[in-house]
């Protein structure tokens, strides 16, 4: 009998490794755009026909390739980017894998022109179907233009799969969005069809989301930053009055790579909560750094699904990124929690509010910064006014103001009600905190904080505490340790014992056994606690530990500082425990409840 295995020719592998890399135009799109910018370009044009299916073309002003190279670039796994597995982890280029060139020209015709600032001539190859039609000695700028005509040509089944021409081009635009939103340095134009679909000068982030989803963007968008250990973030989200039936403008991007990313989308939408009508989505921008060695962009062909080590943390991070900005500028989360607590309250009804809109307004001699102008509360480092200001009703704030102003100038601030809640003033009405859930919420921020910088202070203990551990314990203790360490605890193990030495300063020595003892407890019903999520495990435990408890009795000066510190924080309504913190009481409900 025969052999019957034989080695399939490279041009059937390339068209089969294409059917992978490039399932329709704006495939192409994005590689030889990607490429452009890995080739340090900082400009180039894409010009498009027939959506794509007739040709594609990207010209750059990048590096250029020699003579060779362009041969081996067309080759598969040939690349420049990468020598060794090794290097699959620290990727700071586009591509890597060395298909994209080699499989588009499996299916299509494709003439490139490239010249190195070195060479005096450039040179000009023509491939079809994997096979080379020629190379010769030509005239043409620095840089390189691959031009990608009858793309499938020879794979009927394929070209027949493509949608409409209106289809392949929103493919086409959104690929080329992405590129550009997180290349605002590069200058890039986009022809379609011989006229100008997009001009984009290199400007900044903000300008270049502008000049690509129109000027009136730029007043919508609220800035984000969060600098951690973890990862750098910023970007932008758009205010919650713009969001959108649809899901196009959210972004985001890592280590300057477009990913989805359905778990980080669901961080973003539970910071928005409560803040968009039913069936709209939040639109966000948001850049994150991380290391390389910390995720895996391998993971699929087209590269837009990344994994993260610390999926986790992340997550935290950027909700409570967003939760903190919304809360910053003027976004308002709805406060009625009396009312219907499942109740979303729209924010596009602004300009014509249902009666029954909850008003919250602050009072402003409350204010301990005192720069409240006439009806306009500036955000300013403590989010106690800026968590109002957005809910101000516009119809008749003066006469309000004036009214209210009057009615609460001499009133106490604040006073404590059943040694169980502190009770405040607000413009419209009251504002009833829990004590013990708004210091759990105050603590557990501090904590986290402490642990992503590690910067907490510890007070040195004059005695030592030892406490005695279970084998378990000890087991338990050594993944705790370090994140018990960036908290402020100095504690090691001696023999079976634990030594604390050291406790962060706003603890206080006489908690300690009990709080050891909480930790140790919750943590072994926990049995396994993923060491993603142990450092919020533990913030958790110790803001429940170490909290003010209802029964206690606190100073005016105390209850002060509770509430500015509660207000001070990036989530100021519900506890670590997700139970609410405050109410308020309106005058409306007041007076409902006289009736
Ligand atoms: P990859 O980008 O994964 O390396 P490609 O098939 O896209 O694989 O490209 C192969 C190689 O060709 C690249 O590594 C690069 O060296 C070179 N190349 C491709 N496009 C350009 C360009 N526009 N300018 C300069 N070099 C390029
Ligand atoms: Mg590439």
């Amino acid at each position: 009998m025969d052999d019957i295995i034989s080695l399939l020719p490279d041009h059937v592998a390339n068209q089969i490794a294409a059917g992978e890399v490039i399932q329709r135009p704006a495939s192409v799109v994005k590689e030889l755009l990607e490429n452009a910018i890995d080739a340090k370009a900082s400009e180039i044009q894409l010009l498009v026909n027939g959506a794509g299916k007739t040709n594609i073309q990207v010209i750059d002003n990048g590096i250029g390739m020699s003579i060779n190279d362009v041969r081996l670039a067309f080759e598969r796994h040939a690349t420049s980017k990468i020598k060794s597995a090794d290097d699959l982890f620290s990727i700071t280029s586009k591509g890597f894998r060395g298909e994209a060139l080699a499989s588009i020209a499996a299916i299509s015709h494709v003439q490139v022109y490239t010249k190195r600032e070195v060479d005096e001539m450039a040179t000009c190859l023509k491939i079809s179907g994997s096979e080379v039609q020629g190379q010769e000695v030509s005239v043409a700028p620095k840089g390189t233009s691959i031009a990608v005509k009858n793309l499938f040509y020879n794979v009927p089944a394929r070209r027949n799969f493509l949608k409409s021409d209106k289809v392949e081009l929103r493919h086409i635009i959104d690929e080329f969005h992405r590129v550009a939103l997180i290349h605002p340095e590069v200058k890039l134009t986009f022809m379609n069809n011989g006229s100008e679909l997009f001009e984009l000068p290199a400007v900044n982030y903000r300008k270049r989301i502008a000049n690509i989803f129109g000027n009136k963007i730029e007043e919508k968008l609220i800035p984000v930053e969060e600098m951690t250990t973890l990862a750098g973030i910023e970007g932008f989200i758009v205010k919650p009055e713009f969001a959108k039936k649809s899901r196009g403008q959210q972004f985001f991007f890592v280590n300057k790579r477009y990913i989805k990313s359905p778990f980080l989308n669901h961080a973003v939408n539970s910071a928005f909560q409560g803040m968009l009508r039913d069936q709209f989505h939040p639109g966000y921008f948001i850049f994150i750094q991380i290391d390389p060695k910390t995720i895996d962009i391998n993971i699929h062909p087209t590269k837009t699904e990344v994994k993260f080590e610390e999926e986790q943390n992340l997550y935290a991070i950027i909700k409570s990124m967003v939760r903190h900005s919304l809360g910053m500028f003027q976004a308002t989360p709805v406060l009625d929690f009396e009312r219907d607590p499942s109740l979303d309250i729209p924010y596009g009804l602004q300009q014509n509010p249902p009666s029954n809109l909850p008003s919250v307004e602050m009072d402003s001699s409350f204010n301990p910064f005192n720069n409240h102008e006439k009806g306009i509360i500036k955000a300013s480092k403590n989010n106690w006014e800026s968590l109002y200001s957005g809910l101000e009703i516009k119809n008749e704030p003066d006469k309000r103001d004036e009214e209210l102003k009057l009615a609460f100038d001499e009133t106490p601030k604040v006073f404590q009600l059943l040694r169980k809640f502190i009770v405040t003033t607000i413009r419209s009405g009251l504002l009833v905190i829990d004590q013990q859930r708004a210091h759990q919420r105050v603590l557990y921020e501090k904590l986290l904080t402490s642990i992503t910088k590690r910067d907490m202070v510890s007070q040195q203990l004059i005695f030592p505490m030892e406490i005695e551990l279970t084998n378990q314990q000890i087991a338990l203790f050594g993944e705790l340790e370090a994140n018990l360490n960036a908290m402020g605890f100095l504690v090691k193990l001696q023999d079976n014992n634990l030594l604390i030495s050291g406790i962060p300063a706003f603890c206080n020595d006489k908690q300690l056994g009990q709080l050891f003892e909480d930790i140790f407890s919750l943590i072994d019903d926990h049995e396994q606690v993923e060491s993603f999520s142990q450092s919020d495990y533990i913030a958790k435990i110790l803001s429940k530990s170490l909290s003010i408890k209802a029964n206690m009795t606190l100073t005016v000066e105390e209850q002060q500082a509770l509430v500015d510190d509660l207000f001070a924080c990036k989530d100021t309504l519900t506890c670590p425990f997700n139970r609410k913190i405050f109410i308020t009481l309106d005058k409306e409900e007041l007076e409902k409840k006289l009736d």
